[in-house]
């Protein structure tokens, strides 16, 4: 099915035979990839399922797609992988989601934070989601990362809540201090901050709300540089990169 042009739609309930492609994926099928009638086409609804269709009939705001089978996805990851990052400034924000959402990462989380500079508002939120669609397609993944935003870092510590492992990098750990990532199992949360770094302050916060620290070595990685390892690290470490 790899050479199939695939789109996410809305969950399907049920045993449904017939589906429309409608906004922003449609627009992508019809004017960026050209899509035609008689097509075959792959159809994520989110679950994890992939529904092989053709492409029946394309109007001028939709298409009807019949589908024709399902397989279950599988180049899901086993274990959830949970990326907190600062908020970026520039698109760097839009890498990291796209990078991370490549390596597997199953939620990404964007806070503000003391030495955060980057702005968020629902627009920025709304591009992240596009970017995580769109890197989920490319790398033929059937899960899109849910993408949330937290005004502060009590608020993205708080949403690790049950996580198995809660590592927090931290450029002024000295190397070697920090907790090993090779020994972990289960699900795993990682934040990472913005360029502004971490507060002393900040990061007794995480520490007493049950995080480990880090260290990434002794140079300092500049934020998406530390973000992406982090989820590189983690999912090798977790077996994800096999
Ligand atoms: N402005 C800070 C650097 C921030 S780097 C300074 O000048 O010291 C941005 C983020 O990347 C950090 O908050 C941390 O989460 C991560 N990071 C960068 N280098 C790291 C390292 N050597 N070890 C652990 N985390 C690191």
């Amino acid at each position: 099915m790899s050479g199939r042009k695939r789109f996410f739609i809305e969950k399907l309930q049920g045993d449904v035979s017939e589906v429309y492609l409608e906004g922003e994926e449609f627009i992508h099928a019809k004017t960026v990839l050209r899509v035609e009638e008689g097509a075959e086409i792959i159809l994520l609804d989110g679950s994890g399922k992939e529904y092989s269709a053709i492409v029946a009939k394309i109007e001028k705001h939709r298409l009807l797609a019949h589908i024709t089978g399902s397989i279950d996805g599988d180049r899901e990851p086993q274990t959830e992988i949970y990326l907190l990052c600062g908020a970026l400034k520039g698109d760097k924000t839009e890498l990291v989601v796209q990078k991370a959402t490549e390596l597997g990462v199953t939620k990404i989380g964007v806070f503000a934070s003391e030495y955060c500079s980057a702005f968020m508002n629902g627009n920025k939120i709304e591009r992240l989601k596009k970017v995580a669609r769109e890197s989920a397609k490319q790398c033929m993944r059937s899960r899109v990362p849910e993408i949330e935003y937290f005004n502060d870092l009590v608020g993205a510590l708080k949403s690790a809540d049950g996580y198995d492992n809660k590592l927090f990098a931290c450029e002024f750990l000295e190397s070697g201090s920090g907790f090993d990532l090779s020994r972990i199992s289960g699900s795993t949360v990682a934040v990472v901050g913005s360029e502004g770094g971490f507060s002393q302050k900040e990061y007794k916060l995480a520490t007493a709300s049950g995080f480990a620290g880090v260290s990434l070595g002794k140079r300092i990685l500049r934020a998406e540089t530390a973000a992406i390892s982090m989820c590189a690290l983690v999912a090798y470490a977790l077996g994800e990169l096999k």
